[in-house]
């Protein structure tokens, strides 16, 4: 279903009455890794969409490696995410990490983000798979694009065809990253299938110094979006505060980003 050979045309993914992923426009999520409190959120949320994000994301249920890590607020953490878009009428991408909490987030969020970890739990892809709203689909981290896109195939043969696929790193022998962020993924995706595909610098590289270079080349390879970690203060978040952009930091890139796309 995910396949070229099935439909030419490329797939625009619906996630509002104004907002769609996959068409001629560049859409950026942003926000931060974790939903940590309301004054983080709110002010993230606003940062973001100043700098011209079309859409927030933040974690509320998070699939930590340790788990003594922080596992995020949970239903609170949708809350607050809600509240968010209520003060900035942005839609929010969220995690979900496993089938039975599937309708909880569901029911708060506009977009559902399956995470690396998750790329082949097959029960929680056939799960969303059954419900109406886009999913977006992060690639395992030792997944290859044949992998990937039958983990597509899995949420799709369920009937939800509102899919887009995220490119976030790979694990390869290299350390000076977290992950390798394979961008050669943007254009080899693009001849096999109609999805649209999307790019996580931030989970890509682990660092917030590469962030803009990769985005920007991400762009250059045509990726159809963005999905970036901001934080108000990045020192002091809860996970992935290394990999996170100050708002000033993301305001500059975006701005970068509006000269590059006029440009194109
Ligand atoms: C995240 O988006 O914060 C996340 C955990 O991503 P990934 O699943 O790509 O590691
Ligand atoms: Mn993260």
């Amino acid at each position: 279903l995910a396949s070229k050979e099935v439909k030419k045309e490329a797939s625009i993914v619906r996630i509002s009455d104004t907002l769609a992923i996959g068409g001629k426009e560049l859409v950026v999520m942003a926000g931060p890794c974790s939903v940590e409190n309301e004054e983080q959120i709110i002010e993230s949320a606003i940062a973001v969409k100043a700098a011209g994000a079309q859409m927030l994301r933040g974690g509320a249920f998070k699939p930590r490696t340790s788990p003594y890590s922080f596992q995020g607020l949970e239903e609170e953490g949708l809350k607050l995410l809600a509240k968010a878009r209520e003060t900035t009428g942005l839609p929010f991408v969220t995690e979900v990490i496993d089938p039975d909490s599937v309708d909880l987030v569901a029911s708060y969020s506009d977009m559902l983000q399956i995470g690396a970890r998750n790329s082949q739990n097959f029960a929680l892809l056939k799960k969303v798979g059954q419900i109406d709203k886009p999913i977006l689909l992060k690639r395992g981290m030792s997944m290859t694009i044949q992998e990937f896109l039958m983990s597509a195939e899995y949420i799709m043969s369920e009937g939800n065809q509102s899919v887009i696929l995220c490119e976030r790193g790979i694990r390869t022998f290299e350390t000076a990253t977290r992950n390798t962020l394979d961008l050669s993924a943007i254009p080899v995706l693009k001849s096999k299938t109609h999805l649209p595909v999307v790019i996580d610098p931030s989970h890509g590289t682990g660092n917030y110094r590469y962030i803009a270079p990769m985005s920007f080349a991400a762009v250059a390879a045509g990726a159809d979006g963005l999905i970036i970690e901001v934080h108000p203060d990045p020192e002091k978040a809860s996970s992935d505060g290394p990999q996170s952009l100050k708002p000033k930091k993301f305001q500059a890139l975006m701005d970068k980003l509006r000269l590059f796309a006029e440009a194109a």
